[in-house]
């Protein structure tokens, strides 16, 4: 427990689906005047040095951020879709320069959407990665909207749904770990769904050949077809190798997905392929199923 440091993935291809899927939500949930309560369970330190310090070993974010962004700075950017470009926008807010030194997590992204009316809630149980997080959120000038605890995650969601307003978003993005996660992920979301069925939820997952890992699409597709919810899953897979040395897919899966997220990730999805991909074996998923 607490060897994972979320720095050493900052910026890989697997930040930038989930980040890319995220952005999407809230700009749809935003469309409505009424207050959001955005609850990030997993939310690490917040924002990462790319140039120094676990990212600068790990060098995830060649194959990612750097790479995306190498292509960005070459293309026109009528090729890129608006929520891919959205997204750039969203990672060159934290970076004047044309070069990426910085990657902002999903506190970083969500506390620079909100609006006056919203909350944002960060959950973070990692002893280094809670103080990072608090430094780094204090910078904010939205610091004031945004809640942070020092509390397992999985235990406490139950306790902050339904929001007052009944407008939510949960952000599920967990470390997997420890391989209790993929369990306690499961109970934690069918407490929250049985008192917020409503509530938009994405769950970010590694696609590993780990039993656990194996099941975790099915198991949550089960949940939301027995409560009765509509669901998106998007995979990103950018190489398809012997071995598990790194992480070479990886999905999202959203309960009650806005109808507008298909569409944007029928178009970004191919791009993402083309970008990312490092050899025959790269490829998507998309599902998308209403109940
Ligand atoms: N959501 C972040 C982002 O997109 O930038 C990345 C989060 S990282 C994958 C997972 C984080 O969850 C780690 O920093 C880890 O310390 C933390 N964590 C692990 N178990 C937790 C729990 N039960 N409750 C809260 N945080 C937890």
């Amino acid at each position: 427990m607490f060897s994972y440091r979320h720095a050493f993935h900052a910026g890989s291809h697997a930040d930038i689906l989930k980040h890319i899927v995220l952005i999407q939500l809230v700009s749809y949930l935003q469309e409505k005047e009424g207050a959001l309560t955005i609850i990030d369970t997993h939310a690490g330190a917040g924002i990462y040095s790319l140039s120094d310090g676990f990212a600068a070993v790990s060098k995830e974010a060649e194959g990612g951020i750097f790479r995306l962004n190498q292509y960005f700075q070459s293309s026109d950017h009528s090729v890129f879709t608006s929520s891919i470009s959205e997204y750039m926008q969203a990672i060159a807010s934290e970076n004047p320069n044309e070069e990426i030194a910085f990657y902002p997590g999903s506190p970083f992204i969500l506390a620079k959407m909100l609006r006056p009316q919203d909350r944002l809630k960060l959950f973070e149980l990692h002893p280094k990665e809670i103080d990072l997080l608090r430094h780094n959120v204090q910078q904010l000038p939205q610091s004031k909207q945004i809640d942070i605890y020092h509390e397992d995650s999985f235990s406490r969601l139950k306790g902050l749904v339904p929001p007052p307003s009944r407008r939510g978003l949960v952000l599920i993005d967990p470390s997997y770990e420890d391989k209790q996660d993929y369990r306690y992920l499961e109970s934690a979301l069918e407490e929250a769904l049985s008192r917020f069925a409503t509530g938009c939820y994405a769950i970010w997952y590694p696609i590993l050949s780990r039993r656990e890992a194996a099941a975790l699409p099915d198991r949550l597709q089960k949940i939301a077809t027995a409560h009765k919810r509509s669901w998106l899953q998007a995979e990103l897979r950018v190489e398809n190798s012997p071995g598990e040395r790194r992480l070479q897919a990886s999905g999202m899966f959203v309960l009650n997905p806005p109808w507008t997220l298909e569409g944007h990730l029928k178009e970004a999805l191919p791009t993402l392929v083309k970008i990312l991909g490092q050899n025959s074996g790269a490829e998507f998923i998309l599902k998308n199923v209403e109940n």
